[in-house]
């Protein structure tokens, strides 16, 4: 019935939003005799219905195995950044018009004991969820800056972008958190970038306006990332102060096989060129996907073919390689490898 009443259309303001839920439920009393272990029951069969992609999941005690182990992991990612535990890396994004490095997307990756390592990817719902997702990023943004600052000083003054989930951008602390970290370690605001989702911004349109103005008086970059995946309306985009779109990679993967991907791609740098704003294509894990880009005027390129997310001490060599000798660096499986 929940799903039957979600499925037509709903209209806000003028816009016709799709809206589609994950459902899980649990019994009294088969799953649980109190309220508390119930919902978390009800949770499990909920997250499971959002991973398999299904409408509904009825809880069993098959997927309450994963359970334990998220939990105890929430407890050590916790600790995992008291500890410093985490690391980073920077993926590089080209300037199409120099040709050169000009930015790099912060990604953090945890080397877990038993797990191996682990990516952001299953990482981030579970962060959001727990709270952890603030002294996360405020620890990648601190990492990332002060990298930057000791890159500075070796005279690379590349732009660092990093990704804010909704809650993170909309905590009461965080521009003044991240004007204190800009200063201490003497990064100008410009060469930050905050990465945001169009559906971060649409979860309060109104505050986010407002943070993001203060971010951008300071001089602070704003990035819409998977730019096309949203919903929001192009009137809304338009008025705040965003300097650059990214087109998710599912666009780019396969533009130039599936026609439809093409359209999306060219629309997307024709209209971020018509409200003045760079564009950038994630994704490019070819050559000849580059160099469509390139003709179309796309003004940055982020992918594999590029490079892969690099850990600090391989990103010089494989920058001033790349640079000097106007090659990409090879990246082999697994670890890269710079082709010096
Ligand atoms: P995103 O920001 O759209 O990042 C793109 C993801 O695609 C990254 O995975 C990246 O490693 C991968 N990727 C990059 N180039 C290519 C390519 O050429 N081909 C393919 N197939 N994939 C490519 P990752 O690092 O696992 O991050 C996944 C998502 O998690 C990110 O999507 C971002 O939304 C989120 N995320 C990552 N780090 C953070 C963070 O610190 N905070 C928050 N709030 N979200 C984060
Ligand atoms: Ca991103
Ligand atoms: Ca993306």
């Amino acid at each position: 019935k929940i799903q039957k009443a979600l499925a037509p259309p709903y209209t806000l303001e003028n816009l016709t939003l799709d809206v589609s839920a994950s459902v899980g439920a649990a019994l009294f009393p088969q799953h649980g005799n109190d309220a508390d272990t119930l919902l978390q029951r009800v949770d499990v069969a909920m997250y499971a219905a959002k991973q398999d992609k299904k409408d509904f999941v009825l809880y069993s005690e098959k997927l309450d195995q994963q359970s334990p182990r998220r939990l105890s992991l929430v407890s050590e990612l916790r600790e995992a950044i008291k500890n410093d535990e985490l690391s980073l890396r920077y993926q590089p994004i080209i300037n199409n018009l120099t040709q050169v490095v000009s930015e790099a997307e912060v990604r953090w990756r945890w080397e877990h004991k038993i797990h191996g390592t682990l990516n952001p990817d299953e990482f981030i719902p579970l962060a959001e969820r727990s709270g952890l997702i603030y002294p996360l990023t405020q620890w990648v943004i601190t990492n990332a800056l002060r990298q930057q600052s000791a890159w500075r000083t070796l005279g690379l003054d590349l732009g660092m972008a990093v990704n804010i989930s909704a809650q993170t951008l909309l905590d009461p602390e965080f521009v003044d958190q991240v004007t204190g970290l800009l200063a201490a370690h003497d990064v100008p605001p410009q060469q930050l970038i905050l990465e945001i989702t169009e559906s971060s911004i649409m979860f309060d349109q109104e505050l986010a306006l407002h943070i993001l103005t203060r971010f951008s008086d300071m001089g602070v970059r704003i990035a819409i990332d998977d730019f096309g995946t949203g919903y929001s309306s192009l009137s809304y985009l338009r008025k705040l102060p965003v300097t650059q779109l990214k087109i998710d990679k599912s666009f780019v993967l396969d533009m130039l096989e599936n026609e439809n991907d093409a359209v999306i791609v060219n629309a997307t740098i024709d209209l971020g060129h018509n409200l003045g704003l760079k564009v950038i294509a994630e994704g490019v894990e070819n050559e000849d996907i580059l160099k469509r880009l390139r003709q179309r005027g796309c003004d940055g390129m982020q992918g594999y073919h590029i490079n892969y997310p690099l850990r600090s001490e391989d990103f010089l060599p494989w920058f001033y390689n790349a640079a000097h000798l106007g090659q990409r660096a090879v990246a082999a499986k697994g670890e890269i490898r710079s082709s010096i």
